[in-house]
């Protein structure tokens, strides 16, 4: 088999910009401050109890209205103009596949996570409603009015996944339950299946199994961290986070149990510090256990404690997320692929030609998640600029056009293929 070798890429690479990945010594959070007690825990919000009047789009300059799950919740700007309760257009996009909910609370997210504007150590600066989560901004609606949409033509609808994402509050579990019963009430889940983002820290193997009864279709855990020093480092104790590597992996394995083969996976964020070798072998166990992995590029959160470090060079990103695809959906194993002493790939285990057909397809470089009904490589959750900014697509939420292909090799240092090579 005459294989790619990469030798060339990273020093290409690097020569172009600097440092082509994010090593983790470089990648340190900064420290939460410590919130005043008068602002902890929605104190602020709970104090003012301004009735919700329908949709709230998050405005920091209005009194936030104090709204709960499962009566409210939060739901993407992408999945709020698809569903028509937010004007605007995305760049290069008619719609998301994908709706996705946020359990809401004025207490918010209790866990600390380095990278993420949910997180706790926000509450002086930022009403949870008002937070911007992935790059934008989340508005409250009444579960009722989603579901009242969507069950109008659930077979036609523009999404093909319903998804709940979990936090860390006392009450995420039970409510969960109760907006998954609220939508299979009146949707089928066969025409819009669900997925539950699931947040592990509060959660037993019999809640898997209560959503799985109730009619859950994937289960995902948000590992996010490739290795357990950087889980540690971004998400617990380092920055005063409740939660826990072996506890995550504890869920994730009821999961694997309850809802079977291809019905489970992680969410994992590449650039925090991991080598390409430590999160291409994380993907490989998850696909020897039967799951699949859903990748994120690391991007500077605004107010988050990640916020002055390096959004994931393209070059590293763009390696990771070919591999990724070649071990989930090609039969590549991480063990056939070669990688530099610092751990980045420098061969994908696969025939040039093979290689350059799957590059081609532009499938390996479009957002990674549960899958929608077109194919079960496409992911229904796009996440439209979720981690990069459009003018520098990192997960491309439409299939990319030649000019898209043509930059996406060149970060990759994999010139076009010449008909007579
Ligand atoms: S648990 Fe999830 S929502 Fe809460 S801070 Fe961590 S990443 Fe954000």
């Amino acid at each position: 088999m005459s294989c790619l070798k990469l030798t060339e890429t990273a020093s290409n690479a690097a020569a172009s910009h600097g440092a082509d990945f994010n090593p983790f010594e470089a990648m340190q959070p900064r420290a939460p401050s410590p919130t005043p007690t008068e602002l902890r825990n929605g104190a602020r919000v709970k104090r003012d109890d301004v009735a919700p009047q329908g949709v709230y789009l998050p405005n920091n300059n209005v009194l936030t209205p104090h709204m709960r799950s499962p009566d409210y919740v939060q739901l993407s700007t992408a999945a709020a103009m698809t569903l028509g309760i937010m004007p605007g257009r995305m760049h290069r996009c008619e719609c998301t596949r994908c709706l996705n909910l946020l359990l809401t609370y004025p207490e918010g997210c209790r866990a600390n996570c380095a990278y993420c504007g949910l997180a706790r150590h926000r509450e002086a600066e930022r009403d949870y409603a008002d937070r911007n989560f992935i790059r934008v901004d989340w508005p409250a609606v009444p579960m009722e009015q989603i579901i009242e949409i969507v069950a109008r033509d659930p077979i036609n609808s523009p999404f093909h996944r319903m998804c709940i994402s979990m936090i860390t509050h006392p009450r995420s579990d039970d409510d969960t339950v109760q907006v998954l019963r609220a939508w299979t009430r009146r949707i089928d889940p066969s025409a819009i299946p669900v997925s539950i983002l699931s947040n592990p820290t509060t959660m037993t193997r019999d809640d898997v199994v209560r959503l799985k009864d109730l009619g859950a279709d994937i289960f995902t855990v948000a590992l996010d961290a490739a290795t357990p020093e950087i889980f540690d480092r971004t998400r617990g104790k380092g920055v005063q986070s409740p939660h826990k590597w072996s506890k995550y992996w504890e869920i994730l394995m009821h999961a694997r149990d309850v809802f079977g083969p291809q019905k489970f996976g992680a969410h994992i964020i590449v650039g925090m510090g991991e080598t390409e070798h430590d999160v291409l072998a994380l993907v490989q166990k998850l696909v020897d256990l039967g799951g699949h992995s859903h990748m994120f590029c690391f991007f500077p959160e605004k107010g988050s404690l990640m916020d002055h470090l390096p959004a994931t060079p393209r070059d590293q990103w763009r390696r990771v997320q070919l591999a990724r695809y070649l071990i989930d959906y090609a039969g590549v194993r991480v063990d056939q692929m070669r990688f530099d002493e610092v751990g980045r790939v420098i061969d994908y285990g696969m025939a040039r030609s093979d290689l350059d057909r799957i590059i081609a397809e532009g499938i390996a470089f479009r957002t990674s998640g549960c899958p929608g009904k077109f194919r079960d490589d496409l992911s229904a959750c796009d996440r439209p600029y979720g981690d990069s900014p459009p003018s520098n697509i990192a997960s491309f939420p439409f299939q990319p056009n030649g000019n898209d292909l043509r930059k996406i090799r060149r970060q990759l240092g994999i010139p076009v293929v010449r008909e007579d090579s």
